[in-house]
This record gives structure tokens, sequence and C-alpha cells, in this order.
């Protein structure tokens, strides 16, 4: 069980170091057997492309524990070409680790993906959004079509944008090369809602699919 201290407008880093050592005296002592094992050696089923949100941590949410995910969240969930640091954790999690699923998250409510529709300038954040610049023109399409309310674009783009960064992670070399041989990594597009704790399936890439 999740234990929530209660928030206090006089906050301290300290704070979490607590929470540390309570982690230590309980979960971590009740499962030592476990932790010992994954001190040994981790063997994670998935690999987790999430936002960096704070609202989104994968491991709470998906009822998980340590040892059980590979993580990479950056600023909206976006799967990009040039960087190197997405590439070498996709690289890792196929080719060493074995990952066999692969979850591209979005969410609602999601910071980055407002920056893209509204409009962002002259920032770092700005150039990385471009990335994601196909979700938005798709949802201006949509919007010529039909009248979208502002709550409803913004949950299509988050969607669209999943869908999006699901397609460069099936358009990666590496990936297309494991695909070419075998039917893994299998490729997931996924939201999270959280104002209801959901984790909804939006896309199941599959080859030739
Ligand atoms: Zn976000």
């Amino acid at each position: 069980m999740l234990d929530f201290p209660a928030m206090s407008a006089r906050f301290s880093v300290a704070r979490f170091l607590e929470g540390n050592r309570r982690f230590q005296r309980t979960e971590f002592e009740r499962h030592h057997a476990y932790y010992e094992k994954t001190a040994a050696r981790q063997r994670p089923r998935l690999l987790w492309i999430g936002c960096s949100d704070s609202r989104t941590p994968e491991s709470i949410i998906t009822g998980s524990r340590p040892g059980e995910i590979f993580v990479h969240r950056n600023v909206a969930n976006i799967v990009a070409f040039n960087d190197v640091n997405i590439a070498s954790v996709i690289e890792f999690s196929v080719k060493f680790l074995k990952i066999r699923d692969i979850a591209v998250c979005g969410h609602y409510g999601c910071g980055g993906i407002r920056a893209l529709d509204e409009g962002i300038e002259d920032t770092y954040i700005a150039d990385w959004l471009l990335i994601a610049g196909g979700a938005k023109a798709k949802v201006d399409a949509l919007a010529r079509r039909r009248k979208l309310s502002r709550e409803e674009r913004h949950r299509r783009l988050v969607e669209e944008n999943v869908r999006l960064q699901v397609r460069h992670l099936a358009s990666f070399a590496l990936i297309k090369k494991f695909h070419r041989s075998g039917a893994v990594p299998r490729l997931h597009g996924w939201v999270y809602d959280i104002h209801t704790g959901e984790i909804r399936t939006l896309t199941r890439w599959r080859q030739n699919g």
C-alpha cells in the first residue's frame, strides 16, 4: 500500500530521504529475497517510453516492482530519431535485455502536448516538440471537418501523438531489423488518464499491420 504523507507548505527535500528510509524498513525488508534476486540480475519485461510528468510514475500506475520495467521518459513521450539517448535505451532493451514489449504511454493533461498545440517559442522545448508536429497536423485536419471542444482537441492530440511515436518506433532501423526476423518486440500505444487512473490501449503495432 502506498502511504502518502500530507502535503505541507513547508516543504523540505529531506522528505524524500525519509521516504526512502521508510521504504527500506518496510517494503524492502519485507521482500528482501526478491530484492536480493534483482540485485544479482535485472530481467525487465517491458520498455516504458513515457512522459516526464511527475503524475505518471510507471511503476506505481502499473502496480509493478523495481526490476520489472526498463524506463525512458521525456517531455511528451517522444520517440526521436536524432536522439542518441532514446536510441541507446531501445538498443539496450531489445538487444541485451531481450525485452519483447515496448509501450509508448502518453497521458491526458500533458503540458508538453498543450505547448505543442498552443505554441511555445524560442526554447529547447519548442525544438523538441517539432518531432510531434505530425500529430498536430492530423488534429488540425480533423478540426476543420468537425468542431472539437478544447478538452476533446487536447485528448485527440495526446492520442495522435502516441500513435505517431509508435510509428516512429516501428521505423527505427534496429526495430525493423528485429521485425524482419520475427514478431517481437511488440509495440503498444497506451494513454494514461490522470483523472481516473486508467491506462487505455490505443494501438498495438504488428508486423505488416
Ligand atoms: Zn506529459
